[in-house]
């Protein structure tokens, strides 16, 4: 008898319809004979209406109230979704994250998980039920709510099926697996039957959020065999997460375009080329805890310097504010620029590892559509562009086009 662990996204469960399907779903692989775990995220929308209500209540609200705030989202569905299977015989259990207990550090709004109680849900699966856990959250050490950042359930579910050492974590979404790109971008984005793990958290960390970065992280660092599938379809196969390069021998060179639209960029301008200086601009923009994405230098002919660092849009203000604050009379910087309209778009592959050429033939694409780079950088298995948002839609069209990405 194997064990399932099986996550419901925010679609999957959107109402009481949806929920019966998924409840549906369950039972059939619970009859096939498996163990079932279900991890379930809010109902679409609601995630975004507790944190909507909690800014109506305070402007920046107290993390930890927030957490308690939104993590309650994700426990109605545990609820709602154990109904539902005992409606239809099922016996069911719900259990939010506290109950488990998903023990976290105290990182409020973006905790990590450090442990997972796992007695209780095997006596609970030992004695014939489906265990449903609310995703998204935990608990610290001192019995505050936590969450596990936007899109955290996929998280608790890979998290779980790490801890209980499931046969396989089932990822439901509202598409049937992984896409050479957003298939809401490009209507003939390819569904891949596989994506290496390596390849997968590049295109989650870039912008593809259709899996959280850290549950990919934790796929890779416990062995998790992770498929992603649509709780919309009937039953098919999805995309497997791999971890062996060598099952895709016949690699084609890119295996998909990534985007992101919320980088903010921040340029200090025209200051003295003396050392130092990158660390005096960006060691306060570390002290406050803010993450740098791309950094790019430039020295002019005339010797004064351009800086330039993206940063998550909601950073952008601070990021300004730092600088100017700090930064700007120190290195005698003539200017301070914020532009938060701007996107950063990546290809992605391992078999970019062995074929040149790749960058040229993305410059050549973008400059025969008239698109402008911004910034650029390069890792082994992908290269990244800053451009202007609003070039980006055209921007992945053409180049999913020009790689031929549509094709097997
Ligand atoms: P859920 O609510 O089930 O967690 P998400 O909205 O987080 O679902 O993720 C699914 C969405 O991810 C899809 O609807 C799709 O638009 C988007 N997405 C972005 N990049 C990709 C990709 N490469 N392949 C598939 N879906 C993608
Ligand atoms: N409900 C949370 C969110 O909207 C977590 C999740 O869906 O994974 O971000
Ligand atoms: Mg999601």
């Amino acid at each position: 008898m194997s064990l399932i662990v099986q996550k419901f996204g925010g679609t999957s469960v959107a109402n009481v319809d949806r929920i019966n399907a998924v409840a549906d779903r369950v039972k059939k692989f619970k009859k096939d004979g498996h163990h079932i775990i279900v991890v379930v995220s809010a109902m679409s929308g609601e995630t975004n209406k507790l944190i909507g209500l909690a800014e109506d209540m305070m402007g920046a609200p107290e993390p930890r109230e927030l957490d308690a705030i939104v993590a309650t989202g994700e426990q109605v569905t545990a609820g709602l979704t154990a109904l539902a299977l005992i409606n239809i015989g099922i016996p069911a259990k719900s259990y939010s994250g506290h109950q488990i207990k998903i023990l976290t550090d105290k990182a409020h709004t973006k905790a990590r998980i450090l442990k997972i109680d796992e007695k209780a849900i095997r006596q609970d699966l030992d004695a014939g039920n489906v265990v449903v856990i609310a995703g998204f959250q935990g608990v610290d050490e001192l019995g505050n709510v936590t969450t596990l950042g936007r899109g955290g359930s996929d998280t608790t579910a890979v998290a779980i099926a790490a801890a209980m050492k499931a046969d396989e974590c089932q990822i439901y979404t509202d598409v049937d697996g992984i896409y050479t790109t957003d298939p809401r971008i490009v209507k003939d984005a390819r569904r891949l039957k596989s994506i290496t793990f390596e390849e997968m958290l590049e295109m989650a960390s870039l912008g593809s959020k259709v899996l959280q970065t850290r549950s990919v992280e934790f796929a890779g660092k416990y062995k998790v065999k992770l498929r992603v599938l649509s709780s919309f379809d009937a039953y098919g196969e999805g995309t497997i997460i791999t971890f062996e390069e060598d099952e895709k021998m016949e690699n084609p060179i890119i295996s998909g375009i990534a985007f992101n639209r919320d980088e903010a960029e921040v340029s200090v301008r025209g200051f003295p080329d003396i050392p130092g200086s990158a660390y005096q601009i960006l060691g306060p923009i570390a002290d406050a805890n803010i993450d740098v994405d791309m950094i790019i230098q430039n020295v002019g002919v005339s010797g004064a310097n351009d800086f330039t660092f993206t940063v998550h849009e909601r950073d952008l203000q601070k990021s300004i504010e730092i600088i100017n604050d700090k930064v700007k009379a120190k290195i005698n910087a003539r200017e301070v620029i914020g532009d938060s309209k701007i996107a950063k778009l990546s290809l992605v592959g391992v078999g970019m590892r062995s074929h040149a050429g790749i960058a040229s033939k993305m410059f050549k694409v973008l400059s025969d559509e008239k698109i402008n780079i911004i910034t650029i950088s390069t890792s082994e298995i992908k290269i990244s562009v800053i451009l202007e948002e609003k070039f980006l839609d055209d921007a992945v069209r053409a180049l999913h086009k020009a790689f031929e990405l549509e094709k097997a």
